[in-house]
């Protein structure tokens, strides 16, 4: 018998991924999963198309979502999981998010023409494609960047971000943004269980020391290309709060090549105590 693995941390055309939500559930049987979980960047819209896919297929899917939040100034990005997929709170929340996007897009294509790189939000729509055009809910800078590749400013998306559009970079900008304490509250309201994602990715301590006096459910510890000495880290902290233990690939398929989808993976157990809360609700 296989080995239950399920990928809690992935992205699909509907955020900045490059695959659409159907597609990704069937590379998940593919990849030999047997759960999963799409969290795409403020948005749930996913879950339309994806639910019967793994339904059909025989993959357990979860609700999740990955909200962009700020703590002092600090980019946050917080996973929630087994919510009332269609509750209000987290619809309002993610309409936030679309006005906040195209107002903070704006601002990123001004900085980019400031600098010689004009790029019109038509070129953005443009530049992904009739496909994703159709499905896509959140832009975002993974999105401004293919832009950019496409008029010749630089020559790969990394590129865009570690010269131009990364954080403190000369074309960055945060925009608006929602804070944590709102962002738990949302997904509290919801019914969902809140996580710490990627949390080796935060420079610094004392980042974490704050979100850790925050009401959170659990901490991201595994995570692809993440060495195990680094998981341990994560793993410890988790224990010594009580908090869940959770982890993903963050797959996006050709925005970042490397990473395949399953490349990091939760066991049966913190799975069923996700899928147990969601089925909780009704
Ligand atoms: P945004 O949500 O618009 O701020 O964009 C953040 C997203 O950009 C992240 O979730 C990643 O998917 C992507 N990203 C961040 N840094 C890089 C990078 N260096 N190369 C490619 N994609 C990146
Ligand atoms: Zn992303
Ligand atoms: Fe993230
Ligand atoms: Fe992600």
């Amino acid at each position: 018998m296989n080995t239950f693995r399920a990928d809690l941390h992935c992205h699909t055309t509907c955020s900045d991924g490059s695959v659409s939500p159907q597609e990704i559930v069937h590379l998940a049987k593919q990849m030999g999963l047997q759960g999963l979980s799409i969290t795409d960047h403020d948005t749930i819209e996913a879950y339309k198309s994806a639910i019967s896919v793994a339904g059909s297929l025989g993959i357990a899917l979860i609700p999740g979502i990955e909200f962009s939040a700020m703590q002092d100034n600090v980019s946050v990005h917080i996973l929630g999981y087994s919510f009332v997929l269609d509750h209000p709170s987290i619809l309002q929340l993610c309409e936030g998010h679309k006005v906040r996007r195209l107002k903070r897009n704006r601002i990123i294509l001004e900085l980019l023409s400031k600098n010689k790189m004009p790029i019109t939000e038509q070129e953005v729509l443009d530049s992904l494609g009739d496909d994703i055009i159709s499905v896509v809910h959140t832009i975002g800078r993974p999105h401004i960047a293919q832009a950019m590749v496409k008029k010749g400013y630089v020559a790969t998306v990394q590129d865009a971000f570690k010269e131009y559009i990364g954080e403190g970079r000369i074309c960055y900008a945060s925009g608006d943004s929602f804070s944590v304490d709102d962002t738990l509250a949302t997904i509290h309201a919801a019914g969902g269980l809140a996580v710490v994602a990627h949390p080796h990715l935060m420079k610094s301590d004392r980042i974490i020391n704050k979100l850790m006096e925050k009401p959170f459910d659990g901490i991201e510890c595994y995570y692809a290309r993440l060495p195990a000495n680094q998981h341990a880290r994560w793993i410890k902290l988790a224990q010594k709060k009580g908090l869940l233990m959770t982890g993903g690939s963050d797959f996006h398929g050709s925005i970042k090549p490397n990473i395949p989808l399953g490349a990091s993976w939760v066991g049966e157990e913190p799975f069923t105590t996700l899928q147990r809360h969601y089925e909780s609700h009704f």
